[in-house]
């Protein structure tokens, strides 16, 4: 599978406009050059600074439908942008996000709008997505988020985990006895503070036990890459020290812009 970050940065970031010039976007990855997951108001700045195709693009899957997550006049400008001819962009979302996401009478064609909520499998044009609970609170009644297991084509598996502290012990459950996956984004947000957020969110040392249980369970390869993405503006002060902590414990930070290939 090839991985390509648009944006590696929590919700304290500024948006860096037209190039990345090092700051970080909110949070977005492109999967194979046709699976967006999560994408945001900084986005688009994003598939324009790396030359991305839009017309490649045939679903987008929202983890959660907080803003830098989510933005639904992003994903216009990007349903506008495609070739009109092709079939609409779906967008799978929070079933509850929906009743407050009505796309604008011009992109209507453009784009559809397709419920699922934390535990349901979903199909997008050949890549099948698994859903599971997260530990993250949301703002609006009845909205939930949810973390991805993708399965590519080729057989491949991605975990995707923004945002979310401690798996709920449901999600653990079923974690235990899934198919393994050959690569994870984590979420970082707290980098290695010891910050207050650590209630919704992780940190390296967080993330690191997480993945040791979930290679005890088995659920994790031995060896798998894993990026850490998600990091809030105030965990980057050294970024040199903060890379160099992140390689120890056995993961890459993403950076915007980095693109990775895994081989079957
Ligand atoms: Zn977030
Ligand atoms: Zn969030």
């Amino acid at each position: 599978m090839r991985l390509l970050f648009l944006g590696t940065g929590a919700a304290d970031w500024p948006n860096p406009g037209a190039h990345s010039n090092g700051g970080r976007r909110f949070s977005s990855l492109l999967l194979d050059d046709a699976i967006l997951i999560d994408f945001n108001a900084m986005s688009m700045d994003a598939v324009r600074e790396f030359h991305v195709d839009v017309d490649k693009i045939t679903d987008i899957v929202i983890s959660h439908p907080h803003d830098d997550h989510f933005n639904m006049k992003a994903i216009e400008e990007l349903a506008m942008q495609r070739e009109a001819s092709l079939p609409p962009l779906v967008v799978h979302v929070n079933t509850k996000a929906i009743e407050r996401s009505h796309p604008s009478p011009e992109a209507s064609g453009r784009l559809q709008l397709a419920g699922y909520l934390p535990g349901d499998s979903f199909e997008c044009n050949g890549y099948a997505f698994e859903s599971y609970a997260a530990n993250h609170a949301l703002e609006v009644p009845g909205e939930l988020s949810a973390h991805l297991v993708v399965t590519c084509p080729s057989g491949e598996r991605l975990f995707y985990t923004l945002d979310g502290s401690w798996f709920p012990s449901r999600t653990w459950g079923r974690l235990r006895k899934a198919t393994p996956v050959d690569a994870v984004v984590w979420e970082m947000t707290c980098g290695t503070l010891y910050d207050w957020r650590v209630g919704e969110h992780c940190n390296l040392d967080m993330i690191a036990c997480e993945a040791k249980f979930l290679t005890t369970f088995g659920f994790l390869k031995p060896g798998i890459p894993m990026f850490c993405s998600h990091i809030m503006r105030g965990a980057c002060g050294d970024m040199e020290q903060l890379r160099k902590d992140v390689n120890e414990a056995g993961f890459i930070v993403a950076e915007d812009g980095m693109r990775f290939t895994t081989t079957p």
